[in-house]
């Protein structure tokens, strides 16, 4: 039937991704420096320093809960979750806010535990990782969260719709989900370089650096069939959240973008 098709297609689809993200998993960092010329760095701490997670003791009530319960989504090898601890510890002086780092993907989870043992959080009650899909969050409560992050994630996820929706179920009312995502170059002569250099390097330096062309070929393709800023920002709102200003924000002419949405 075409329902039983549909459902084939889409657990061979989650089984590709599965199999991507495992291969990928040991050589991720070297294979994002190499992709994005190291640019990925540069716009994971912008995405950070923006959302100023914590919650700063000297400018909050005593009432006030002590810092954010903060949920990284496709939180893989813990590059975000890492960054917000450092900003809340250093930038707000907060000792207190947590990360749950969830991943549908063991080998991604189990490079993101490894990493953590270098920084001051593990072991701590503040980082905790969890295998979880996001498009089935059971393990969180409902308006729970202060802030959702998904980073280089939901362009993966098989049902976007969905995930956005258990986004809105687990953030209190006021909480913030924030997405960095590739999105669509806004300039056709940075185009034409930008989709030669996707299309062709990439793959290649796949093949060449992580000895893995296919799954490079897989990204590419993800990133095309990602859709527009405007197209994005209006699921976040179909979501239920109310979309701040014109609901993102470009970066390196919109290679990638940040979305946000707010759970009123
Ligand atoms: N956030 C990290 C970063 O920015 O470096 C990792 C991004 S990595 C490109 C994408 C991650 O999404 C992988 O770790 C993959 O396992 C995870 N992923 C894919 N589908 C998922 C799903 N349905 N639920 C949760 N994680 C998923």
């Amino acid at each position: 039937t075409h329902f039983g098709f549909e459902t084939v297609a889409e657990a061979l689809k989650e089984q590709k991704v599965g199999a991507v993200f495992s291969s990928v998993a040991s050589s991720y960092d070297t294979m994002n420096d190499l992709m994005s010329l190291g640019i990925h760095r540069l716009w994971k701490d912008h995405f950070v320093r923006n959302l100023n997670p914590g919650r700063n003791p000297l400018t909050s009530s005593s009432s006030e809960q002590k810092g954010w319960n903060i949920l990284d989504i496709a939180g893989g090898t813990g590059d975000i979750a890492f960054r917000m601890l450092d900003h809340a510890s250093t930038i707000n002086n907060d000792a207190h806010t947590k990360v749950t780092v969830a991943d549908i993907n063991p080998d991604m989870l189990a490079e993101g535990r490894k990493r953590a043992l270098e920084t001051p959080y593990a072991p701590s009650p503040r980082l905790s990782f969890v295998e979880a899909n996001a498009e089935k969050l059971d393990m969180i409560p409902d308006s729970s969260i202060d802030l959702y992050t998904v980073a280089f994630g939901i362009r993966n996820f098989t049902h976007k719709d969905v995930a956005l929706r258990e986004a809105y179920r687990v953030l209190k009312p006021g909480g913030v989900f924030a997405c960095l995502e590739f999105s669509k170059v806004n300039n056709t002569l940075f185009e034409a370089v930008y989709k030669r250099w996707s299309f062709s390097a990439i793959p290649l330096i796949g093949q060449v650096v992580a000895g893995d062309r296919d799954s490079y070929q897989y990204l590419v393709e993800s990133i095309e069939r990602f859709p527009s800023q405007t197209g994005f920002r209006d699921m976040i709102k179909e979501a239920g959240f109310l979309v701040p200003g014109k609901g993102w924000e470009d970066l390196t002419g919109g290679i990638a973008a940040i979305h946000k949405g707010v759970k009123p």
